[in-house]
């Protein structure tokens, strides 16, 4: 029934199920855990990150989800501070940091809208 079987569906497996399917693949998505949910894991979007989504259209819907983007950084090691704007990337240069509660469920939003069919628990 399907081309492509992606196990797992967070960042990685999420927008390669996506990207498979907007080429007019049939894709089945499947993850063990229930989503939405979190993982081991922190959250931080380097411009790098952002520019993905940006180009796959997601971006936008990233930040009407309620995460704002952050212009500027500080590193304080005491003794040492840096501060200052990460490079831009594809003409992004704000990072996000993202729960990844909203994250993956953006991104199997983006899979299911792209026609992936979606089954957790699984
Ligand atoms: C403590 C920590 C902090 C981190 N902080 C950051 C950060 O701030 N910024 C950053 O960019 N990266 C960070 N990372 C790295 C980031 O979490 C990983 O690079 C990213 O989660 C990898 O995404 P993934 O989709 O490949 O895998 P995962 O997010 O690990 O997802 C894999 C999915 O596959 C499912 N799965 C696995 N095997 C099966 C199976 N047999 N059947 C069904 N489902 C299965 C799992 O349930 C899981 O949902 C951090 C990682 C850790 C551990």
């Amino acid at each position: 029934m399907y081309d492509v079987v992606v196990v797992g569906a967070r960042c990685a497996g999420a927008s390669v199920a996506t990207l498979l399917a907007r080429r007019g693949h049939r894709v089945a998505l499947v993850d063990r855990a229930a989503f939405p949910s979190d993982t081991i894991s922190s959250h931080f979007l380097w411009t790098q990150g952002a520019a993905r989504l940006a180009s796959w259209g997601l971006l936008d819907r990233l930040q009407s989800r309620g995460c704002n983007p952050i212009p500027a950084l500080t590193f304080d090691f005491g003794s040492v501070v840096l501060a200052g704007r990460v490079p831009a990337v594809l003409g992004v240069s704000d990072c996000f940091c993202p729960r990844r509660t909203v994250l993956d469920t953006l991104l199997v939003d983006a899979a299911v809208e792209a026609g992936v069919e979606f089954f957790d628990r699984t």
